[in-house]
């Protein structure tokens, strides 16, 4: 059985034009950029799979068209619409080339943003040719959702630091020439005394095991640190400001994670309706049946009210506006609802949509880990009541307040 191409040849259908009031005038050429990198993606996907190796070509290709750039804007201001954009077409055709897009920038940007003009040089310039690959080393066993309470230790010795550890879940590890790594260097002062670091990969002290296998195919990994000396010149931003440029990196990211939502279900919904058409059962196409038709027409209003959220809280973002709040219903919404449309896509496809090697198949399992990474459904949530509650808090008087 071969798997229909009709979609994946047309292309994510991906413009500026349908919603041109959110974006600028550059954003229109890069949405073509970003629909030739796709194609480009999808190519290398079917021919060379997801192995390292493969990883490697796309990171390159897409360092080749300039992809990353966006992580370090020359203006300082990250184009958060822009990278959206990116995401939305690489997660319409390969979850994996998304991933490693965005974990190239979860690696680069902390550099961009707080690194020395040397770290610069050494670190970032390479990685945003797509020469060098990056990666993001927060996550713990013990410490997930909870990221303040992680334990890797970093203890100053003169002019080195030693780092002490175990971190788990590190995407990109196995293939990293640097990793962004956050340890505590003053843990009786909590959050407040975590630091980032820049570890090459190769320091002596540093364990990279992988791959963890995951239910859809992605380069990650896990790190021990086991007396691990690296020289303070790798340490990022002052001590103790590791959790706030962890937290700020992930706040820019946590949007784009929305947008790949967006570009899953999208590739879903287009899949979806081109099987509908075709499929018939009972002499005439299923698109007849008005159950599909309420699949369809459900799944097209939450694609767009994901959309909408997601490009709502990356133009605010643009505009200089704190977007704490519009971040994560972006991220729960999108990623929530794109599920829920892969899973109605994949329905409409019957027996076909389970059969490996479908896009329904692989979008699957492939939006999956998108409702977990970078702060769960749940996380987004507590973030979203909080604020509404201390906004109501903050508005009423105290008699107001009374039961
Ligand atoms: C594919 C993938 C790629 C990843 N890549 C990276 C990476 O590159 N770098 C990195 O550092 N990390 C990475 N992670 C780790 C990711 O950020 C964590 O998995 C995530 O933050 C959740 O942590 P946890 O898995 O420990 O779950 P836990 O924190 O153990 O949470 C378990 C459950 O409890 C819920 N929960 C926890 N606290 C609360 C609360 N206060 N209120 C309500 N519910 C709560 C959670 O929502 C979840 O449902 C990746 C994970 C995945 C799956």
């Amino acid at each position: 059985m071969t798997p229909d191409e009709t979609v994946a040849r047309r292309g994510p259908q991906l413009s500026t034009d349908d919603l041109s009031f959110f974006f600028a005038s550059h954003h229109a050429a890069l949405a073509s950029l970003a629909r030739e990198a796709a194609a480009e993606m999808e190519v290398l996907e079917r021919e060379h799979g997801t192995t390292h190796e493969a990883a490697r070509s796309a990171i390159a290709a897409l360092g080749a068209r300039g992809l990353f750039q966006y992580f370090a804007p020359s203006g300082g201001t990250i184009d958060l619409r822009a990278l959206c954009l990116i995401r939305e077409a690489l997660a319409w055709s390969s979850g994996a080339a998304d991933s490693l897009f965005a974990v190239q920038g979860l690696g680069c940007y902390p550099i961009h943003a707080y690194g020395t003009d040397e770290q610069k040089r050494r670190w970032l310039a390479p990685a945003l040719e797509g020469r060098s690959i990056a990666a993001f080393g927060l996550t713990e066993p013990e410490a997930g959702t909870d990221v303040a309470s992680l334990r890797t230790t970093a203890v100053s010795e003169g002019d080195h630091w030693r780092l002490d550890g175990d971190k788990v879940f590190i995407s990109n590890a196995p293939i990293a020439d640097h990793i962004v790594i956050f340890a505590n260097a003053n843990p009786t002062a909590g959050r407040k005394g975590i630091t980032a670091f820049l570890v090459p990969r190769g320091t002596p002290g540093l364990t990279i095991s992988g791959q963890i296998p995951m239910v859809a195919d992605h380069s990650i990994g896990a790190l021990s640190l086991r007396g691990c000396l690296v020289p303070d010149d790798h340490r990022l931003g002052a001590v103790g400001q590791g959790f706030a440029i962890a937290m700020s990196t992930l706040d820019n990211f946590r949007v784009t994670v929305g947008a790949a939502a967006v570009g899953m279900a999208r590739r879903a919904l287009q899949e979806a309706t081109r099987r509908a058409v075709v499929r018939h059962q009972f002499s005439k196409p299923i698109a007849e049946q008005q159950q599909i038709q309420g699949y369809l027409a459900d799944m097209c209003a939450e694609l767009d009210a994901a959309r909408l959220l997601v490009l709502r809280a990356a133009l605010l973002r643009d505009q200089g506006s704190n977007i704490t709040q519009e971040a994560a219903i972006a991220k729960m919404y999108a990623t929530e609802a794109a599920q829920r449309i892969i899973d109605r896509a994949l329905q409409i496809h019957g027996g076909l949509g389970v059969v490996r090697g479908i896009a329904v198949e692989r979008l699957y399992r492939e939006i999956r880990a998108l409702r977990i990474y970078e702060g769960t459904t749940e996380i987004q949530r507590v973030v979203i009541a909080t604020r509404m509650i201390q906004a109501e808090r903050a508005r009423s008087t105290p008699s107001e307040r009374r039961p």
